[in-house]
């Protein structure tokens, strides 16, 4: 390893970043990608940070500092909106995982099977980035690019994870489909926020990963679930609705099983709802 610095002020990160450093948090990604081979760069540990750790609640909405951990996530006071970014939480990896792994860390590393990315897009996730020359917010379907790419720029650090609150009463969900049921990377993955009024859906925000290169957002479906009674959703899933989907064949899967998979794993994660 060239350099390991642990600095404790978001400040003296920062003034480092002036120089190439690879940012490490749990590790959980970083140090897989580098089995059998030396840590040859410079290694900036951002796990000291106080300001970076913890969820604090305001008036508009929820703050996740950039190294929540997904067991953090799980032991906090959240409400029924969080559901599904939680039902997320407990599958990613074991415990070993979720104690070290971040939030952040699974948004950085943006990979098309990151298990964070549908909940948080479901809920209208924005993320706020931090560099020498100030601070910038983004919705998270503007930040993640591609497969492994953001737009961080060189020097810039994602220091929080903000979560909107809905108007009303909401609700969210999320369902995963692996080859078997624990520590298995997604096949495809489902996630839904639903805001509901009286039995009937106000706004829907609903999202699919692991079928294209970036999770992404279905309009088609979230415009016919408004409106819709509760129990009536899981009816309104059509193929048709997947078209921002893209997915590839791979080891775990097929892309026309995946365009199969996706519409019943929908129906199940909307049928949910009404129980
Ligand atoms: C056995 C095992 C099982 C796993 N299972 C799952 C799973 O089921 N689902 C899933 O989605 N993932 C899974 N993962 C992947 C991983 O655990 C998650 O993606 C985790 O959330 C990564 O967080 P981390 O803090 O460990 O990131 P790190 O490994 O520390 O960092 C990941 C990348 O993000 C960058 N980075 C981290 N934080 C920041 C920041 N604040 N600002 C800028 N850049 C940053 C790092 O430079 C690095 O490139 C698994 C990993 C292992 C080893």
């Amino acid at each position: 390893m060239a350099d390991y610095l642990r600095p404790t002020s978001l400040d003296e990160a920062l003034q480092a970043l002036a120089r190439p450093w690879t940012v490490l948090a749990g590790g959980t990604d970083f140090y897989p990608a580098r089995v059998g081979r030396a840590i040859d760069e410079n290694v900036l540990d951002i796990g000291g940070i106080g300001v970076l750790r913890g969820i604090t609640a305001g008036p508009h909405g929820w703050r996740l500092g950039a190294t929540t951990t997904w067991s953090e996530l799980l032991e906090a006071d959240l409400p029924p909106l969080f559901d599904g970014l939680r039902h997320a939480a407990r599958e990613v990896g074991g415990r070993q995982i979720q104690n070290a792994g971040t939030l952040a860390g699974n948004l950085c590393n943006a990979s098309p099977a990151a298990d964070g990315v549908p909940p948080l897009l479901a809920l209208d996730a924005t993320v706020e980035l931090a560099g020498r020359a100030g601070t910038r917010h983004l919705p998270l379907a503007s930040f993640i690019t591609g497969n492994r790419r953001t737009v961080l720029a060189p020097g810039e650090l994602l220091v929080a994870i903000h979560v909107p609150k809905p108007a009303g009463d909401a609700r969210s969900a999320f369902l995963k489909l692996g080859a078997r049921r624990y520590l298995v990377i997604s096949i495809a993955m489902a996630a839904a926020t639903l805001e509901i009024e009286d039995g009937r859906i106000t706004a829907a925000r609903i999202a699919v990963g692991a079928c294209s290169a970036v999770a992404r957002r279905l309009p088609a479906l979230e415009a016919v679930l408004v409106g819709a009674t509760v129990e009536s959703l899981a009816a309104r899933v059509e193929a048709s609705q997947l078209a921002p989907l893209s997915p590839i064949d791979d080891v775990r899967g097929s892309a026309g099983y995946r365009r199969e998979v996706v519409v019943t794993l929908l129906r199940r994660l909307l049928a949910g709802f009404s129980s």
